[in-house]
């Protein structure tokens, strides 16, 4: 009752969902049902998740922020949300998002704008903004979201949150409307590091559905929780930290590197050894990244048609019902990412634009993605984790970005070379920078060795 009461008094401000379930109070009372009956409860029971709406929910509208699929209701439930259900969760509803998860501000949604909690005229990040609004204004528990290429991190850094993004293939992405499908991962948003590692156990784990899904065992992650580590005067003895050179020189605004060496050197104080290290590849991450994305995308968008899913324009005959379906029902940004991507992966303009393209940006973004996981491999040999900011800087402004892809694109070149590595990373607050009524929240982004969820949460357990 007490969230819901929160979330009725703050959403026509926030608009971090775009449905709220109906069922909230009742799937409760049954919890206190078996309660009373003292029946076995799953780990999560009665906790209040939101869940981006791109992750389908068969008694939930699942639109993915995009209006191709206004109303559409799935016929089965994403992996994820079948065992946060399985767990005893109550979804509290469907958050708000850039269409299809293109973007970093969820100003891109088919539907509406979602505020940041901390400064209202400021944008939440995205494209999980819904999600990461949600959480930090106590609308709900915790969340689910997905990362593509920074979606979980940079939202959680801009509203004051714990985001994780996990190793590609830990959680199942069956039920995951698909952006870029090398990239994609379904992650968690909470408001402690613990909250965050219970969610993530529940929705890990191998899956038939989904071949990428990795067969490896999931730690328990919370259980690995010390309490008596937080009363050592240093529980991170010896665990070494590298601290990534590139993402805190030109680009990057001052009070983000400064809140972020004040984190560096609260690691030290915990135990841990901090040095600076070199990833050469860095630069190159975000060019490779909007290549892969946007090819990858114009691909795995083909499927709505107007046909198979959602809104279909009123056509004489087929071709039109395509285009006509597709023009009205997806937005600016899809449609730019389309263009991209096809324009990239196009083969009829092979000498003018194809042949360059590949010489120039194709094939080095494939070469890029390997260089990339050779340098988080090397600088993961001489450290544990690796730090870094999650973004260039805080929370700005509604619009201020709207017009200027680039610099939007830009936005992320924190958080893209993890995606394009498959690692797992781990966003949480550290410090404030001036702006907004209350100062405005940064995160400091943890980045591990792939399958080193659990280490990255019990450093960030300590740590916050
Ligand atoms: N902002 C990035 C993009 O627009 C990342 C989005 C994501 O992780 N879904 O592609």
């Amino acid at each position: 009752e007490e969230y819901l009461n929160r979330l009725r008094v703050t959403e026509p401000t926030i608009k971090s969902f775009l449905h709220v379930s109906e069922n909230v109070m009742k799937e409760a009372e049954e919890i206190d049902l078996k309660i009373e009956r003292n029946e076995e409860l799953g780990v999560l029971a009665g906790v209040l998740i939101g869940v981006k709406d791109n992750i389908c929910t068969v008694d939930m509208p699942s639109t993915g922020g995009s209006r191709i699929l206004q109303d559409y209701r799935p016929a089965y439930d994403a992996t994820a949300v079948k065992k946060l259900k399985e767990s005893g969760a109550i979804l509290v509803g469907k958050t708000n998002m850039d269409e299809f998860g293109m973007g970093s501000t969820t100003e891109a949604s088919g539907y509406q704008v979602t505020a940041n909690p901390w400064d209202v005229s400021r944008v939440p990040g995205g494209s999980s903004g819904g999600s990461a609004a949600a959480v930090s204004a106590r609308q709900c528990v915790a969340a689910l979201g997905s990362d593509t290429g920074g979606s979980v991190r940079q939202p959680a850094s801009f509203c004051g949150v714990v985001g994780m993004k996990p190793t590609y293939g830990r959680v199942s992405r069956f039920g995951l409307m698909a952006y870029a499908s090398s990239l994609d991962v379904i992650g968690c948003f909470g408001s402690s590091v613990a909250d965050t590692a219970i969610l993530l156990e529940a929705i890990s784990g191998h899956d038939i559905f989904d071949a990428t899904s990795s067969k490896r065992e999931v730690p328990s992650f919370a259980s690995q929780f010390i309490s008596t580590e937080l009363l050592e005067s240093k529980p991170l003895k010896g665990l070494r930290v590298g601290i990534i050179g590139e993402t805190l020189g030109d680009g990057v605004d001052k009070p983000v590197v400064s809140t972020i060496k004040a984190a560096a050197s609260h690691l030290e104080e915990l135990g841990c050894t901090v040095s600076e290290v070199s990833l050469p590849s860095f630069s190159l991450g975000l060019p490779a990244y909007y290549i892969l994305a946007s090819s990858e995308s114009s691909s795995n968008l083909s499927r709505y048609d107007g046909v198979r899913y959602g809104n279909q324009a009123a056509a004489e005959e087929l071709n039109s019902l395509h285009s006509d379906s597709r023009c009205n029902g997806f937005g600016p940004e899809v449609k730019m990412r389309i263009l991209m991507g096809t324009y990239a992966l196009s083969a009829g303009y092979y000498d003018a634009y194809y042949k360059r393209a590949q010489q120039i940006v194709i094939l080095p973004s494939v070469l890029v993605r390997t260089l990339v996981q050779k340098s988080f491999k090397d600088a993961l040999r001489e450290n544990d984790i690796l730090i870094s900011p999650a973004a260039p800087s805080a929370a700005y402004k509604m619009g201020e970005k709207k017009n200027d892809p680039l610099a939007m694109y830009a936005g992320d070149i924190m958080t893209v070379n993890v995606n394009l590595a498959g690692l797992p990373a781990l966003v949480l607050p550290c410090g404030f920078v001036e702006g907004g009524p209350a100062g405005l929240p940064i995160g400091l982004q943890m980045i591990g060795g792939q399958f080193d969820e659990g280490k990255l949460l019990r450093v960030g357990h300590i740590f916050e």
